[in-house]
């Protein structure tokens, strides 16, 4: 089973922005996604911050997509069908995708490092 510190689900402009961060601040992030989102039927993406010209919104995916690759962020494409939470130790989080006939599982690894602080906040990662 693989395991990341954080999973996010949805390789949109929202899962891959907060891949970026959650990279740069040295979490190991699993991005999965079935497919490109809002931005596949997007024939032109406008009014946008940074951008000169209109672009497809595949285009502005697949841009987003290598930027988060290219900083070691691992996506994968395939549909969720589960996810599995305890809120209890050991705290976990499985998550269940499927890729065609092939299925897989994730797990998050932060789920087993959480502790209880001793003062002022009620959790902290170790
Ligand atoms: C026709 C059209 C034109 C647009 N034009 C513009 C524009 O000009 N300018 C602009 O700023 N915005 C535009 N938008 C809006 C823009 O596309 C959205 O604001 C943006 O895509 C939202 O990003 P998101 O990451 O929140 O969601 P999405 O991009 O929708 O991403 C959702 C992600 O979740 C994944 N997902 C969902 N369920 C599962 C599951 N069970 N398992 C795995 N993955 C799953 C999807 O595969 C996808 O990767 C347009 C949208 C449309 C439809």
């Amino acid at each position: 089973m693989n395991r990341f510190d954080v999973i996010i689900i949805g390789k949109g402009p929202a899962g891959i922005s907060a891949g970026l961060y959650l990279k740069r601040s040295r979490y190991e992030v699993l991005i999965i996604g079935k497919d490109f989102g809002a931005l596949d039927k997007a024939e032109k993406i406008e009014n946008y911050y940074g951008l000169e010209n209109p672009i497809s919104g595949k285009e502005l995916s697949e841009t987003g997509i290598k930027q988060a690759e290219q900083l070691g962020i691992d996506i994968f494409t395939c549909e969720v069908t589960s996810v599995e939470a305890t809120f209890e130790e050991p705290y976990r989080f499985k998550i269940s995708a499927t890729q065609g006939e092939k299925k897989q599982e994730f797990l998050s690894k932060s789920a087993y490092c959480y502790r209880k602080a001793e003062k002022n906040t009620s959790h902290s990662r170790l």
